[in-house]
């Protein structure tokens, strides 16, 4: 990956493609006038302007292709402003980008163990394949709907994921899907399969999910290892 682009100057980007990914997620490609390089864990900011007032997000790179166009994958909160702005967002129009930004989240360690709690995985997607061939990924959602990327990722022998509200999916129909919270034990087994010593973990996902999942390795006294948090609020 390349050097972490300082810019700190907003940009047009133009949307050259969305996808619906999952029921709430979009995937929106965006094409900036200047190159665009960045470090996986990353995130941009965007902005729109409504009445006078200017509303700013922040948004992880999901991917990158060639020099100048970049992917996110936004939620689509209830209620929320910018990301049911983005969800509307039509090939060929505009939004302000700044970026990219962040230096404390860089997924570049290989032998990591990756934890997210729903669209926390975004910034997972943007690892590279050497640093994700040795490491691992668990990941929670709520329901099957809601996984985006499914196809990829459920078929990738070094990711969990787990379905904690999806009433009828039982150990006998759930294809490599394990439907239940993920917990400690999870935890430990995959710390283990890295080799215990020199692990970093890095977790992503709503404030609750990042803190709860925080806890409960701290309580676990897992030793020797680094702890990265990302918290989308
Ligand atoms: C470093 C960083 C990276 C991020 N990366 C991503 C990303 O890759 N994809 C993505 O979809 N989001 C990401 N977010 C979250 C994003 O910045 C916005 O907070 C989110 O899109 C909601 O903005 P909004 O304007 O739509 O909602 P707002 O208008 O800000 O909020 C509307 C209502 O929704 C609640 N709310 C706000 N955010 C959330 C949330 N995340 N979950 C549940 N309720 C919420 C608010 O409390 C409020 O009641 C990231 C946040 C940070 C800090």
């Amino acid at each position: 990956m390349g050097q972490v682009n300082t810019s700190s100057s907003w940009q047009k980007a133009k949307v050259v493609n969305t996808v619906q990914i999952a029921s709430k997620i979009k995937e929106v490609a965006l094409e900036l006038p200047e190159k665009f390089t960045f470090t996986p864990g990353q995130y941009i900011k965007a902005k729109i302007h409504i009445g006078d007032q200017n509303i700013e997000r922040y948004y992880s790179v999901s991917a990158a292709i060639g020099d100048n166009i970049l992917k996110i994958a936004v939620e689509k909160i209830k209620g929320g402003i910018l990301s049911d702005f983005i969800h509307k967002l039509k090939i060929g129009e505009t939004i302000a980008v700044k970026g990219p930004a962040g230096k404390h989240f860089i997924l570049n360690r290989p032998n990591s163990l990756f934890i997210s709690g729903g669209i926390g995985i975004a910034p997972f997607m943007s690892i590279d394949e050497k640093v994700a061939e040795s490491s691992l990924f668990l990941a929670s959602f709520r329901l099957m709907k809601e996984i985006p990327w499914s196809e990829k990722l459920g078929c990738c022998d070094n990711v969990k994921l787990f379905v904690t509200r999806e009433k009828n999916l039982t150990t006998s129909n759930h294809g490599g899907f394990i439907p239940r919270r993920m917990n400690i034990a999870d935890i430990k087994d995959a710390v283990l399969k890295l080799g215990a010593a020199g692990v970093s973990i890095y977790i992503c996902g709503s404030t609750s999910f990042v803190e709860s999942i925080k806890t409960e390795i701290a309580d676990a006294e897992l030793t020797e290892l680094e702890v990265f948090t990302e918290m989308f609020g």
